[in-house]
Protein backbone atom coordinates (compact mmCIF):
# COMPACT_ATOMS: atom_id res chain seq x y z
CA UNK A 1 0.00 0.00 0.00
CA UNK A 2 1.53 3.54 -1.06
CA UNK A 3 2.57 5.34 1.84
CA UNK A 4 1.17 9.15 2.05
CA UNK A 5 4.06 10.96 3.61
CA UNK A 6 4.31 14.28 5.49
CA UNK A 7 5.16 17.88 3.19
CA UNK A 8 8.45 19.02 4.94
CA UNK A 9 10.08 22.51 3.14
CA UNK A 10 8.43 21.45 -0.37
CA UNK A 11 9.91 17.30 -0.01
CA UNK A 12 7.42 14.39 0.60
CA UNK A 13 9.28 12.57 4.13
CA UNK A 14 7.82 10.11 6.00
CA UNK A 15 8.81 5.99 6.34
CA UNK A 16 6.35 4.51 8.88
CA UNK A 17 2.58 4.81 8.21
CA UNK A 18 -0.31 4.10 10.69
CA UNK A 19 -3.75 2.39 8.72
CA UNK A 20 -6.37 4.83 8.13
CA UNK A 21 -9.64 2.90 8.87
CA UNK A 22 -13.39 3.43 7.51
CA UNK A 23 -15.51 3.36 10.59
CA UNK A 24 -18.76 2.11 8.29
CA UNK A 25 -16.01 -1.21 7.77
CA UNK A 26 -13.30 -2.11 9.97
CA UNK A 27 -11.82 -4.61 7.22
CA UNK A 28 -11.29 -1.84 4.84
CA UNK A 29 -8.25 0.37 4.74
CA UNK A 30 -8.25 3.82 3.59
CA UNK A 31 -4.79 4.21 3.54
CA UNK A 32 -1.51 4.08 4.85
CA UNK A 33 -0.48 7.52 6.07
CA UNK A 34 2.79 8.80 7.92
CA UNK A 35 3.45 9.32 11.52
CA UNK A 36 5.35 12.93 11.84
CA UNK A 37 7.78 13.01 14.84
CA UNK A 38 8.76 15.53 17.12
CA UNK A 39 11.86 16.12 15.07
CA UNK A 40 9.98 16.14 12.13
CA UNK A 41 7.48 19.23 13.70
CA UNK A 42 10.60 20.90 14.45
CA UNK A 43 11.54 21.10 10.77
CA UNK A 44 8.41 22.25 9.78
CA UNK A 45 8.65 25.18 11.51
CA UNK A 46 11.94 25.76 10.59
CA UNK A 47 10.60 25.09 7.00
CA UNK A 48 7.61 27.39 7.62
CA UNK A 49 9.80 30.25 9.28
CA UNK A 50 12.64 30.27 6.22
CA UNK A 51 9.67 30.62 3.64
CA UNK A 52 7.57 33.28 5.55
CA UNK A 53 9.90 36.22 4.22
CA UNK A 54 9.60 35.68 0.53
CA UNK A 55 6.01 34.36 0.90
CA UNK A 56 4.65 36.90 3.02
CA UNK A 57 5.80 40.05 0.37
CA UNK A 58 4.47 37.33 -2.84
CA UNK A 59 2.30 39.00 -5.04
CA UNK A 60 -1.50 39.19 -4.48
CA UNK A 61 -2.06 37.53 -8.04
CA UNK A 62 0.18 34.82 -7.12
CA UNK A 63 -1.50 33.74 -3.85
CA UNK A 64 -4.76 34.37 -5.90
CA UNK A 65 -3.35 31.97 -8.56
CA UNK A 66 -3.16 29.04 -6.21
CA UNK A 67 -5.91 29.46 -3.98
CA UNK A 68 -7.67 28.75 -7.02
CA UNK A 69 -6.42 26.01 -8.65
CA UNK A 70 -6.58 24.49 -5.65
CA UNK A 71 -10.48 25.58 -5.76
CA UNK A 72 -10.68 24.40 -9.15
CA UNK A 73 -9.29 21.20 -8.69
CA UNK A 74 -10.90 20.52 -5.13
CA UNK A 75 -14.24 21.32 -6.99
CA UNK A 76 -13.68 18.84 -10.05
CA UNK A 77 -12.94 16.05 -7.77
CA UNK A 78 -15.45 16.36 -5.35
CA UNK A 79 -16.97 12.87 -5.88
CA UNK A 80 -13.89 11.30 -5.39
CA UNK A 81 -12.54 13.85 -2.55
CA UNK A 82 -16.00 13.15 -0.82
CA UNK A 83 -16.07 9.65 -1.00
CA UNK A 84 -12.40 9.44 0.99
CA UNK A 85 -14.09 12.04 3.10
CA UNK A 86 -16.86 9.43 3.81
CA UNK A 87 -14.78 6.25 3.72
CA UNK A 88 -12.48 7.64 6.74
CA UNK A 89 -14.97 9.73 9.09
CA UNK A 90 -18.29 7.86 8.34
CA UNK A 91 -20.46 10.58 7.23
CA UNK A 92 -22.97 9.61 4.28
CA UNK A 93 -21.63 9.86 0.84
CA UNK A 94 -23.88 13.26 0.26
CA UNK A 95 -22.21 14.82 3.39
CA UNK A 96 -18.82 14.03 2.16
CA UNK A 97 -19.54 15.91 -1.45
CA UNK A 98 -21.54 18.75 0.10
CA UNK A 99 -18.55 19.47 3.00
CA UNK A 100 -15.98 19.00 -0.49
CA UNK A 101 -17.58 21.28 -2.34
CA UNK A 102 -18.03 24.00 0.81
CA UNK A 103 -13.96 23.51 0.92
CA UNK A 104 -13.62 24.07 -2.44
CA UNK A 105 -15.86 27.19 -2.25
CA UNK A 106 -14.10 28.40 0.97
CA UNK A 107 -10.64 28.53 -1.32
CA UNK A 108 -12.83 30.05 -4.33
CA UNK A 109 -13.50 33.05 -1.43
CA UNK A 110 -10.13 33.39 -0.13
CA UNK A 111 -8.70 33.47 -3.71
CA UNK A 112 -10.72 36.59 -3.91
CA UNK A 113 -9.61 38.37 -1.01
CA UNK A 114 -6.32 37.91 -2.27
CA UNK A 115 -7.68 40.56 -4.56
CA UNK A 116 -9.33 42.09 -2.20
CA UNK A 117 -6.30 43.46 0.71
CA UNK A 118 -7.24 47.10 1.54
CA UNK A 119 -6.21 49.28 4.02
CA UNK A 120 -7.44 52.92 4.87
CA UNK A 121 -5.58 56.37 4.38
CA UNK A 122 -6.93 58.98 6.27
CA UNK A 123 -5.44 62.58 8.26
CA UNK A 124 -3.61 62.78 11.37
CA UNK A 125 -5.20 65.29 13.61
CA UNK A 126 -1.86 67.39 13.80
CA UNK A 127 -1.25 69.24 10.26
CA UNK A 128 1.04 68.17 7.68
CA UNK A 129 0.65 64.48 9.03
CA UNK A 130 -0.95 60.89 6.57
CA UNK A 131 -2.03 58.37 8.35
CA UNK A 132 -2.43 54.68 6.86
CA UNK A 133 -3.60 51.73 8.36
CA UNK A 134 -2.63 48.30 6.19
CA UNK A 135 -3.10 44.73 7.48
CA UNK A 136 0.32 42.22 7.51
CA UNK A 137 0.46 38.43 7.95
CA UNK A 138 1.32 37.57 11.56
CA UNK A 139 4.02 34.99 10.20
CA UNK A 140 4.48 31.28 10.74
CA UNK A 141 0.82 29.74 11.89
CA UNK A 142 0.30 26.64 13.28
CA UNK A 143 -3.10 24.76 12.23
CA UNK A 144 -4.38 22.48 14.60
CA UNK A 145 -7.67 20.74 13.86
CA UNK A 146 -9.91 18.09 14.97
CA UNK A 147 -11.78 15.00 13.19
CA UNK A 148 -15.56 15.55 12.30
CA UNK A 149 -14.66 18.08 9.50
CA UNK A 150 -11.50 16.66 7.96
CA UNK A 151 -11.38 18.72 4.56
CA UNK A 152 -14.19 21.76 5.47
CA UNK A 153 -11.86 23.15 8.77
CA UNK A 154 -8.33 22.40 7.21
CA UNK A 155 -9.68 23.98 3.92
CA UNK A 156 -11.40 27.36 6.47
CA UNK A 157 -7.89 27.69 7.94
CA UNK A 158 -5.33 27.02 5.40
CA UNK A 159 -7.05 28.96 2.48
CA UNK A 160 -7.08 32.21 4.60
CA UNK A 161 -3.66 31.82 5.87
CA UNK A 162 -2.25 31.59 2.95
CA UNK A 163 -4.37 34.55 1.25
CA UNK A 164 -3.18 37.12 4.06
CA UNK A 165 0.37 36.00 2.97
CA UNK A 166 1.45 33.58 6.20
CA UNK A 167 3.10 30.44 6.36
CA UNK A 168 1.63 27.36 7.16
CA UNK A 169 2.54 24.18 9.77
CA UNK A 170 -0.41 22.30 9.61
CA UNK A 171 -1.47 19.11 11.70
CA UNK A 172 -4.69 16.80 10.83
CA UNK A 173 -6.35 15.06 13.67
CA UNK A 174 -5.13 11.48 13.59
CA UNK A 175 -8.54 9.99 12.79
CA UNK A 176 -8.30 11.98 9.14
CA UNK A 177 -5.45 12.25 7.55
CA UNK A 178 -6.85 11.47 4.02
CA UNK A 179 -8.63 14.72 3.20
CA UNK A 180 -5.85 16.51 4.93
CA UNK A 181 -3.37 14.78 2.74
CA UNK A 182 -4.97 15.00 -0.47
CA UNK A 183 -5.76 19.35 0.44
CA UNK A 184 -1.74 20.03 0.82
CA UNK A 185 -0.98 17.49 -1.76
CA UNK A 186 -3.28 19.60 -4.41
CA UNK A 187 -2.03 22.91 -3.05
CA UNK A 188 1.87 21.58 -2.90
CA UNK A 189 0.62 20.77 -6.87
CA UNK A 190 -0.70 24.26 -7.13
CA UNK A 191 2.15 25.97 -7.32
CA UNK A 192 3.41 26.71 -3.75
CA UNK A 193 6.78 27.80 -2.87
CA UNK A 194 8.69 25.16 -0.66
CA UNK A 195 8.27 25.73 3.02
CA UNK A 196 4.81 27.96 2.94
CA UNK A 197 2.79 25.05 3.86
CA UNK A 198 3.94 21.95 5.54
CA UNK A 199 1.73 18.67 6.86
CA UNK A 200 2.78 17.18 9.61
CA UNK A 201 0.33 13.87 10.35
CA UNK A 202 0.79 12.63 13.88
CA UNK A 203 0.01 12.49 17.40
CA UNK A 204 -1.45 15.37 19.18
CA UNK A 205 0.40 14.56 22.37
CA UNK A 206 3.52 14.54 20.03
CA UNK A 207 3.46 16.78 17.22
CA UNK A 208 0.67 18.91 18.48
CA UNK A 209 2.31 19.53 21.92
CA UNK A 210 5.68 20.28 19.84
CA UNK A 211 4.06 23.29 17.92
CA UNK A 212 2.61 25.00 21.10
CA UNK A 213 5.93 24.69 22.98
CA UNK A 214 7.80 26.12 19.78
CA UNK A 215 8.44 30.16 20.16
CA UNK A 216 8.75 30.63 16.22
CA UNK A 217 5.25 29.49 15.51
CA UNK A 218 3.28 33.19 16.01
CA UNK A 219 0.02 32.21 15.44
CA UNK A 220 -2.12 28.79 16.34
CA UNK A 221 -5.85 28.31 15.07
CA UNK A 222 -6.90 24.95 17.04
CA UNK A 223 -10.66 23.75 16.42
CA UNK A 224 -11.47 20.27 19.34
CA UNK A 225 -12.42 19.92 22.56
CA UNK A 226 -12.53 21.90 25.38
CA UNK A 227 -9.70 20.17 27.16
CA UNK A 228 -6.78 20.80 24.23
CA UNK A 229 -8.44 23.93 23.86
CA UNK A 230 -7.10 24.90 27.03
CA UNK A 231 -3.96 24.06 26.48
CA UNK A 232 -3.25 25.95 23.18
CA UNK A 233 -4.41 29.03 25.61
CA UNK A 234 -1.85 28.14 28.37
CA UNK A 235 1.15 27.61 26.14
CA UNK A 236 0.38 30.80 23.78
CA UNK A 237 0.21 33.41 26.63
CA UNK A 238 3.40 32.10 27.67
CA UNK A 239 5.04 32.74 24.04
CA UNK A 240 2.79 36.14 23.95
CA UNK A 241 1.25 34.09 20.73
CA UNK A 242 -2.17 34.89 18.86
CA UNK A 243 -4.61 32.30 19.12
CA UNK A 244 -7.82 31.18 17.98
CA UNK A 245 -10.22 28.55 19.88
CA UNK A 246 -13.20 26.99 18.43
CA UNK A 247 -14.47 24.31 20.43
CA UNK A 248 -17.46 22.39 22.04
CA UNK A 249 -21.14 23.19 22.09
CA UNK A 250 -24.37 22.59 24.03
CA UNK A 251 -26.37 24.58 21.38
CA UNK A 252 -30.50 24.82 22.22
CA UNK A 253 -33.34 24.20 19.80
CA UNK A 254 -36.34 25.58 20.81
CA UNK A 255 -39.49 24.88 19.68
CA UNK A 256 -42.85 27.01 20.68
CA UNK A 257 -46.28 26.03 20.94
CA UNK A 258 -46.93 28.83 17.48
CA UNK A 259 -44.31 26.52 15.92
CA UNK A 260 -44.79 24.91 12.11
CA UNK A 261 -44.59 20.83 13.26
CA UNK A 262 -42.85 19.55 9.87
CA UNK A 263 -40.52 22.66 9.73
CA UNK A 264 -39.68 22.23 13.77
CA UNK A 265 -39.26 17.96 13.42
CA UNK A 266 -37.26 18.42 9.87
CA UNK A 267 -35.31 21.08 11.65
CA UNK A 268 -34.31 19.30 14.98
CA UNK A 269 -34.04 15.87 13.67
CA UNK A 270 -31.44 17.09 11.17
CA UNK A 271 -29.40 19.23 13.93
CA UNK A 272 -29.70 16.38 16.55
CA UNK A 273 -28.42 13.47 14.17
CA UNK A 274 -27.49 14.26 11.50
CA UNK A 275 -23.74 13.65 10.22
CA UNK A 276 -24.35 11.31 13.39
CA UNK A 277 -24.58 14.29 16.00
CA UNK A 278 -20.94 14.78 15.14
CA UNK A 279 -20.85 18.96 14.41
CA UNK A 280 -19.91 21.53 17.16
CA UNK A 281 -23.04 23.09 16.11
CA UNK A 282 -25.70 19.71 16.76
CA UNK A 283 -28.25 20.15 18.87
CA UNK A 284 -28.62 18.16 21.82
CA UNK A 285 -30.64 20.08 23.99
CA UNK A 286 -34.18 20.60 22.35
CA UNK A 287 -36.44 22.51 24.41
CA UNK A 288 -40.28 22.13 24.03
CA UNK A 289 -43.23 24.56 25.07
CA UNK A 290 -46.10 22.55 26.95
CA UNK A 291 -48.64 23.00 24.27
CA UNK A 292 -46.82 21.62 21.66
CA UNK A 293 -44.35 19.13 23.59
CA UNK A 294 -46.22 15.59 23.10
CA UNK A 295 -46.98 16.29 19.42
CA UNK A 296 -43.61 17.40 18.52
CA UNK A 297 -42.00 14.42 20.87
CA UNK A 298 -44.59 11.95 18.49
CA UNK A 299 -43.60 13.53 15.49
CA UNK A 300 -39.81 13.33 15.80
CA UNK A 301 -40.94 9.27 17.35
CA UNK A 302 -42.47 8.80 14.04
CA UNK A 303 -39.15 10.70 11.53
CA UNK A 304 -36.73 8.74 13.44
CA UNK A 305 -38.29 5.51 12.46
CA UNK A 306 -37.35 6.13 8.74
CA UNK A 307 -34.14 7.16 9.46
CA UNK A 308 -31.90 4.35 7.99
CA UNK A 309 -28.12 3.95 9.61
CA UNK A 310 -25.69 2.44 7.87
CA UNK A 311 -22.74 2.02 5.83
CA UNK A 312 -21.69 5.64 4.96
CA UNK A 313 -21.08 4.82 1.79
CA UNK A 314 -24.24 2.90 0.54
CA UNK A 315 -27.20 4.77 -1.22
CA UNK A 316 -30.05 5.16 1.15
CA UNK A 317 -28.34 5.58 4.37
CA UNK A 318 -29.11 8.84 6.29
CA UNK A 319 -26.94 8.79 9.07
CA UNK A 320 -23.11 7.06 8.94
CA UNK A 321 -21.43 5.30 11.96
CA UNK A 322 -19.80 7.07 14.56
CA UNK A 323 -16.49 7.84 13.96
CA UNK A 324 -14.56 5.47 16.10
CA UNK A 325 -15.18 2.99 19.26
CA UNK A 326 -13.99 5.19 21.95
CA UNK A 327 -16.65 7.71 20.52
CA UNK A 328 -19.00 5.30 20.52
CA UNK A 329 -18.60 4.35 24.54
CA UNK A 330 -18.75 7.79 24.66
CA UNK A 331 -22.14 7.83 23.45
CA UNK A 332 -23.33 4.74 25.02
CA UNK A 333 -21.89 5.81 28.36
CA UNK A 334 -23.95 9.16 28.38
CA UNK A 335 -27.04 6.98 27.37
CA UNK A 336 -26.67 5.17 30.75
CA UNK A 337 -25.80 8.42 32.54
CA UNK A 338 -29.17 9.92 31.29
CA UNK A 339 -30.81 6.73 32.17
CA UNK A 340 -30.05 7.01 35.55
CA UNK A 341 -29.97 10.29 35.74
CA UNK A 342 -34.21 9.99 35.21
CA UNK A 343 -34.55 11.08 32.02
CA UNK A 344 -36.91 8.94 30.07
CA UNK A 345 -35.07 6.70 26.62
CA UNK A 346 -38.21 7.48 24.23
CA UNK A 347 -36.29 5.74 21.26
CA UNK A 348 -33.28 4.33 20.04
CA UNK A 349 -29.89 4.37 21.93
CA UNK A 350 -28.72 0.47 20.32
CA UNK A 351 -25.90 -0.66 19.21
CA UNK A 352 -26.34 -1.73 15.48
CA UNK A 353 -25.08 -4.95 13.55
CA UNK A 354 -24.74 -3.95 9.80
CA UNK A 355 -23.73 -6.08 6.47
CA UNK A 356 -19.99 -4.57 7.55
CA UNK A 357 -18.26 -4.43 10.62
CA UNK A 358 -18.57 -1.02 12.28
CA UNK A 359 -19.37 1.58 14.96
CA UNK A 360 -23.00 1.55 14.51
CA UNK A 361 -25.36 3.56 16.61
CA UNK A 362 -29.86 4.25 16.77
CA UNK A 363 -30.27 7.65 17.45
CA UNK A 364 -31.35 8.26 21.30
CA UNK A 365 -33.76 10.45 22.04
CA UNK A 366 -34.55 11.23 25.59
CA UNK A 367 -37.57 12.96 27.32
CA UNK A 368 -38.78 13.89 30.36
CA UNK A 369 -34.90 15.56 30.47
CA UNK A 370 -34.02 18.52 32.78
CA UNK A 371 -31.06 21.51 31.99
CA UNK A 372 -29.18 20.09 35.17
CA UNK A 373 -28.84 16.48 34.01
CA UNK A 374 -25.14 15.76 32.55
CA UNK A 375 -27.01 14.70 29.58
CA UNK A 376 -28.15 18.60 28.98
CA UNK A 377 -24.88 20.12 30.36
CA UNK A 378 -22.03 18.29 29.04
CA UNK A 379 -21.47 17.68 24.99
CA UNK A 380 -21.85 14.08 23.72
CA UNK A 381 -21.03 14.87 20.65
CA UNK A 382 -22.83 11.48 19.06
CA UNK A 383 -26.34 11.01 17.80
CA UNK A 384 -27.94 11.72 21.42
CA UNK A 385 -30.45 14.18 21.81
CA UNK A 386 -33.06 15.34 24.66
CA UNK A 387 -35.99 17.17 24.93
CA UNK A 388 -36.87 19.48 27.79
CA UNK A 389 -40.10 20.58 28.15
CA UNK A 390 -40.69 23.91 29.48
CA UNK A 391 -43.59 26.17 29.88
CA UNK A 392 -43.48 29.53 27.68
CA UNK A 393 -41.16 31.21 25.73
CA UNK A 394 -39.84 33.29 28.69
CA UNK A 395 -38.70 29.85 30.13
CA UNK A 396 -37.14 28.05 26.56
CA UNK A 397 -35.07 31.45 26.37
CA UNK A 398 -33.81 31.17 29.82
CA UNK A 399 -33.00 27.33 29.52
CA UNK A 400 -31.42 27.93 26.12
CA UNK A 401 -28.94 30.46 27.72
CA UNK A 402 -28.38 28.47 30.50
CA UNK A 403 -25.21 26.65 29.39
CA UNK A 404 -21.41 27.09 29.79
CA UNK A 405 -21.20 26.99 25.96
CA UNK A 406 -22.36 29.75 23.00
CA UNK A 407 -22.00 28.63 19.90
CA UNK A 408 -25.46 28.16 17.88
CA UNK A 409 -28.56 28.57 19.03
CA UNK A 410 -32.08 27.79 17.06
CA UNK A 411 -35.64 28.42 17.56
CA UNK A 412 -38.83 27.36 16.10
CA UNK A 413 -41.57 29.90 15.90
CA UNK A 414 -44.11 31.56 13.71
CA UNK A 415 -43.65 34.77 15.41
CA UNK A 416 -41.85 37.90 14.29
CA UNK A 417 -42.06 38.67 17.85
CA UNK A 418 -40.67 36.25 19.60
CA UNK A 419 -37.93 35.26 16.42
CA UNK A 420 -36.81 38.61 16.62
CA UNK A 421 -36.81 38.37 20.42
CA UNK A 422 -34.49 35.49 20.30
CA UNK A 423 -32.12 36.28 17.64
CA UNK A 424 -31.53 39.04 20.01
CA UNK A 425 -30.95 37.71 23.46
CA UNK A 426 -29.83 34.34 22.79
CA UNK A 427 -26.17 34.04 24.02
CA UNK A 428 -24.62 32.66 21.39
CA UNK A 429 -22.26 33.57 18.15
CA UNK A 430 -24.63 31.62 15.60
CA UNK A 431 -28.87 32.11 16.09
CA UNK A 432 -31.26 30.32 13.50
CA UNK A 433 -34.72 31.02 13.04
CA UNK A 434 -36.65 27.73 11.45
CA UNK A 435 -33.27 26.60 10.90
CA UNK A 436 -31.32 23.61 12.28
CA UNK A 437 -28.70 24.91 14.36
CA UNK A 438 -25.88 23.05 12.25
CA UNK A 439 -25.51 24.25 8.82
CA UNK A 440 -23.76 27.51 7.78
CA UNK A 441 -22.45 29.69 4.99
CA UNK A 442 -19.54 29.45 4.07
CA UNK A 443 -18.81 33.71 3.40
CA UNK A 444 -19.91 35.02 6.45
CA UNK A 445 -18.08 34.96 10.35
CA UNK A 446 -18.23 31.43 12.26
CA UNK A 447 -17.71 31.19 16.13
CA UNK A 448 -19.03 31.55 18.94
CA UNK A 449 -18.87 32.77 22.97
CA UNK A 450 -18.45 31.48 26.30
CA UNK A 451 -17.01 28.52 26.72
CA UNK A 452 -17.28 27.49 23.12
CA UNK A 453 -14.90 29.77 21.26
CA UNK A 454 -11.93 32.33 21.99
CA UNK A 455 -10.36 35.26 19.92
CA UNK A 456 -11.44 36.50 16.17
CA UNK A 457 -14.16 35.03 14.12
CA UNK A 458 -13.30 32.47 11.47
CA UNK A 459 -14.58 32.72 7.78
CA UNK A 460 -15.19 35.15 5.58
CA UNK A 461 -13.76 38.82 6.00
CA UNK A 462 -13.53 38.44 9.21
CA UNK A 463 -10.98 35.43 8.98
CA UNK A 464 -8.44 38.70 8.46
CA UNK A 465 -8.86 39.48 11.68
CA UNK A 466 -7.07 36.83 13.18
CA UNK A 467 -4.32 36.31 10.02
CA UNK A 468 -3.44 39.54 10.01
CA UNK A 469 -1.90 42.22 12.53
CA UNK A 470 -2.60 46.22 11.67
CA UNK A 471 -0.32 48.61 11.27
CA UNK A 472 -0.65 51.87 11.97
CA UNK A 473 2.29 53.76 9.90
CA UNK A 474 2.67 58.39 9.89
CA UNK A 475 4.12 60.37 7.05
CA UNK A 476 4.99 63.73 6.98
CA UNK A 477 3.64 65.13 4.16
P1 LIG B 1 -9.28 17.01 20.22
O1 LIG B 1 -9.10 18.21 21.09
O2 LIG B 1 -9.08 15.68 20.81
O3 LIG B 1 -8.27 17.08 18.99
C1 LIG B 1 -8.21 18.21 18.16
C2 LIG B 1 -6.81 18.32 17.61
O4 LIG B 1 -5.91 18.63 18.67
C3 LIG B 1 -6.28 17.03 16.96
O5 LIG B 1 -5.55 17.34 15.82
C4 LIG B 1 -5.41 16.46 18.06
O6 LIG B 1 -4.39 15.61 17.57
C5 LIG B 1 -4.82 17.73 18.64
N1 LIG B 1 -4.26 17.56 20.00
C6 LIG B 1 -4.63 16.63 20.93
N2 LIG B 1 -3.85 16.78 22.03
C7 LIG B 1 -3.01 17.81 21.80
C8 LIG B 1 -1.98 18.44 22.57
N3 LIG B 1 -1.66 18.03 23.80
N4 LIG B 1 -1.33 19.49 22.01
C9 LIG B 1 -1.65 19.92 20.78
N5 LIG B 1 -2.60 19.35 19.99
C10 LIG B 1 -3.27 18.31 20.50
O7 LIG B 1 -10.72 17.15 19.53
P2 LIG B 1 -11.43 16.12 18.54
O8 LIG B 1 -11.92 14.97 19.35
O9 LIG B 1 -10.57 15.86 17.35
O10 LIG B 1 -12.67 16.98 18.01
C11 LIG B 1 -13.92 17.00 18.64
C12 LIG B 1 -14.13 18.34 19.32
O11 LIG B 1 -13.98 19.39 18.39
C13 LIG B 1 -15.53 18.50 19.88
O12 LIG B 1 -15.44 19.04 21.18
C14 LIG B 1 -16.18 19.50 18.95
O13 LIG B 1 -17.21 20.27 19.51
C15 LIG B 1 -15.02 20.35 18.55
N6 LIG B 1 -15.30 21.07 17.31
C16 LIG B 1 -15.54 22.41 17.40
C17 LIG B 1 -15.83 23.14 16.26
C18 LIG B 1 -16.09 24.61 16.35
O14 LIG B 1 -15.93 25.28 15.35
N7 LIG B 1 -16.47 25.14 17.49
C19 LIG B 1 -15.88 22.50 15.02
C20 LIG B 1 -15.63 21.13 14.97
C21 LIG B 1 -15.33 20.42 16.13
Amino acid sequence: MTLHQNLIAGEWVGSEGVANINPSDTNDVVGEYARASAEDANSAVAAAKAAFPEWSRSGILERHAILKKAADEILARKEELGRLLSREEGKTLAEGIGETVRAGQIFEFFAGEALRLVGEVLPSVRPNIGVEITREPVGVVGIITPWNFPIAIPAWKIAPALCYGNTVVFKPAELVPGCAWAIVDILHRAGLPKGVLNLVMGKGSVVGHFMLDSPDVQAITFTGSIGTGKRVAAASIEYNRKFQLEMGGKNPFVVLDDADLNVAVEAAVNCAFFSTGQRCTTSSRIIVTEGIHDRFVAAVGERLKAIVVDNALKAGTHIGPVVDESQLKQDTDYIEIGKSEGAKLAFGGDILKRDTPGFYLQPALFTEATNQMRISREEIFGPVASVIRVKDYDEALATANDTPFGLSSGIATTSLKHATHFKRHAEAGMVMVNLPTAGVDFHVPFGGRKGSSYGPREQGKFAAEFYTTVKTAYTLA
